[in-house]
């Protein structure tokens, strides 16, 4: 989708923030911890490039989802190590192998498919991904792992890493976060040799299970300054949103006492109403179900009357404003915040939901 910067909707990105974050965690964590930036799905919505670039410095390298993803970074001049989190075709890896892209494998089967294609896995660096209870992708024995590991090293692959990630450790019962720790370890226990990276903490797990860190973490939504738990678990130390979302009112009009507002008619004035519209709508991951909630302009919280459209919303005024008004849809206005937590729990979904599904219609702006 193309960028509207002739639009006055603008995701502005405080990169200071993040860089604030990462530090935060840093600082609770051991200093020979290495840390591992993901940055998939564009950064979490923060813009993958202008991200990466930021905190190259702060970092040992980043997480991706996919081999694209990877490129886009190596494209932008990144120079760290990049890991992609996903299983790739094994048709795919000449690229990875050409930009020096690290790759997860996840299953003997995998292996055995590269080598009925006759790919040659020479100098291909990787991370093994093993499942202990999250069911996804990954080596759920040791005796698989010791095999892949036996593979790998015949076909000349460099095994940098062993990795597993929990289901659980954004939740207050520490039960099946446990199960899962222990058959990781005892996976570990039973491997032939041990890679020398070694990580299993995602955001959550960095946060809330600080002794589970092996020696690297993963972080993805925490750097991005907000909570994993939704409102659940209480963070153990500050983290600043570095996103805010904004717009301004491109028409203001005072509607009478029964007139209808939006596709369906569905809402009517029940007396004098001041209507402001605002450009934004399901098309830039404002979704429907939005009616209802609110926006803030000049520090006040005005509801989203009428259904979101395509491009645009409407919402009820307190009184008439000028035209360019600025309007906070996520962020701070004259210290009342929306969070993206807050909008999620209005949606019965998750922030990191919130956060991704900003589309790229809206421009990203960096402070
Ligand atoms: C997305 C992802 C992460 C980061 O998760 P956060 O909860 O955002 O920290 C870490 N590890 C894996 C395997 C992931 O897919």
């Amino acid at each position: 989708m193309i960028s509207s910067p002739h639009r006055p909707t603008v995701i502005h990105v405080d990169l200071e923030a993040i860089t604030y974050n990462i530090h935060q965690v840093q600082s609770s964590l051991n200093k020979k911890t290495k840390t591992f930036a993901v940055v998939k799905a564009n950064a979490y919505g923060h813009g993958a490039v202008a991200v990466s670039r930021a905190i190259e410095s702060q970092v040992d390298g980043f997480c991706v989802s996919n081999l694209d993803e990877a490129l886009e970074l190596r494209e932008a001049g990144i120079k760290k190590s990049i890991l992609v989190l996903g299983v790739l075709m094994p048709e795919e890896i000449n690229l990875a192998l050409e930009h020096d892209i690290c790759l997860t494998i996840a299953s003997l089967e995998w292996l055995d498919l590269a080598e009925r294609k006759g790919i040659d896995l020479t100098g291909l660096s990787v991370h093994l991904k093993v499942d202990s209870g999250m069911g996804r992708i990954g080596f759920r024995t040791a005796n698989d792992v010791n095999q892949a590991l036996a593979i790998l090293e015949d076909k000349a692959a460099l095994v940098e890493g062993i990795f597993t990630h929990f289901a659980t450790a954004d939740e207050a019962s520490k039960e099946y976060f446990d199960t899962q720790l222990s058959r990781f370890k005892t996976i570990l226990t039973g491997l032939d040799w041990v890679p020398e990276m070694i990580h299993a903490s995602n955001s959550a797990t960095s946060l809330w299970h600080k002794d589970t860190v092996f020696n690297a973490v993963r972080l993805g939504l925490v750097i991005y300054g907000l909570n994993p738990s939704g409102t659940i678990l209480e963070l153990p130390y500050d983290l600043k949103p570095a996103l805010s979302l904004e717009s301004e009112l491109v028409h203001v009009k005072v509607l009478s006492e029964g007139e209808a507002v939006g596709y369906g008619a569905s809402y009517r004035t029940t007396e004098e109403e001041v209507i402001g519209t605002i450009p934004i709508g399901y098309a830039d991951g404002w979704t429907r179900d939005m009616q209802g909630f609110c926006v803030l302009v000049d520090g006040e919280s005005c509801p989203i009357v009428g259904r979101v459209s395509m491009d645009q919303i409407t919402v009820s005024l307190p009184k008439v404003y000028p035209l360019g008004t600025k309007v906070t849809l996520i962020g701070t206005n004259k210290e009342k915040v929306i969070s993206a937590t807050a909008i999620a729990e209005k949606r019965g979904t998750i922030n990191y939901e919130v956060l991704c599904l900003l589309s790229d219609r809206i421009p990203r702006d960096y402070l």
